[in-house]
């Protein structure tokens, strides 16, 4: 279990964090999973796997975390397809933009701030967030790339989730018309989500690594939302060096303990190294940014 024996308390944490939003010059924001689950979008979530993968509950699935490692399984693609398009449908246009991600948009609107996201729900650019001021740093679902890495060419999926929504057979879970799936235009190799493999993505990490640049010598506020131990090199490692090597910096690690995963809790805690340089925040990142949100003046709401 996580020691909090460093833990101030909600009430006066969430205080010291919003004195620092307040007074920084620069504001950088860590998007992980736990903040689309805190706004209702939990790959952890049985009801809603059952929802929106009804077929897959009945197969015996739980929930989407489960079939995250599915490769092993040898699906044929009818199969992988429908359930691909079926995730990607509700997580990218299904499931609306959420109220959480815009109160947080509002908690930085107007100051010099930069948010890092490792999800790959688009959920801050649906919230309005600017996105010259935002690095996806999985990439998103929108395009496809070939499997073999044949080209650097990438293709939307929309199109293809339209067409292939219709076709998919509740019995079998299979897309029932197998001439309707997409293979490479070049060598015939399955496609598959391409994440960070497209075009644009270079210049994007840039933007990223260029603003990171103006922050010496300034107060920065870092905030870490919801950010694990899945893909810890993308967010949350470069934030602890940031604030240990700012002279003027502070991170605030907002993550609560998941229930559904007993064991993997103590996501809030932070290294020694940064003692005074760091809070541990071990709270849901919906309870934080609401109580954030309410604090503002009426004019910034
Ligand atoms: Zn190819």
């Amino acid at each position: 279990m996580a020691d909090h024996h460093t833990d101030k308390g909600f009430a006066e944490s969430v205080e010291e964090l919003r004195t620092w939003l307040d007074s920084a010059d620069k504001i950088l924001l860590g998007a992980g999973a736990g903040l689309s689950a805190a706004a209702g979008l939990s790959y952890l979530d049985e009801a809603l796997f059952k929802q929106f993968q009804p077929e897959m509950a009945a197969l015996g699935y739980h929930y989407p975390y489960e079939l995250f490692q599915h490769e092993n399984d040898g699906w044929p693609q009818a199969r992988e397809w429908a359930y691909l398009i079926r995730h990607i449908n509700f997580v990218r246009y299904t499931f609306p933009a959420s109220e959480l991600y815009k109160k947080l948009l509002k908690l930085v609107e107007g100051r010099d701030f930069f948010a890092v996201t490792s999800n790959c729900d688009r959920q801050l650019m649906r919230a309005g967030f600017p996105m010259d001021r935002v690095f996806e740093a999985q990439g998103s679902y929108d395009r496809l790339r070939c499997t073999e890495n044949c080209t650097r060419e990438t293709w939307e999926i929309k199109p293809h989730i339209d067409k292939l929504l219709p076709l998919i057979d509740p019995e079998t879970f299979m897309i029932s018309d197998e001439s309707a799936i997409p293979y490479c235009p070049y060598c015939g190799a399955p496609l598959y989500t391409a994440f960070r493999a497209f075009e644009g993505y270079k210049a994007e990490q840039q933007r990223f690594y260029d603003w990171i640049g103006t922050t010496g010598g300034k107060k920065l506020c870092i905030v870490e939302l919801g950010v694990g131990f899945n893909t810890p090199a993308v967010i949350r490692w470069p934030f602890e060096r940031l604030a240990y090597a700012s002279g003027n910096a502070h991170l605030f690690r907002v993550n609560k303990e998941y229930r559904e995963w007993p064991g993997h809790g103590g996501f809030s805690e932070v290294p020694e190294e940064l003692k005074g340089k760091a809070t541990p925040m071990p709270y849901d990142a919906g309870d934080v940014i609401r109580r954030l949100y309410e604090a503002l003046p009426p004019e910034r709401k």
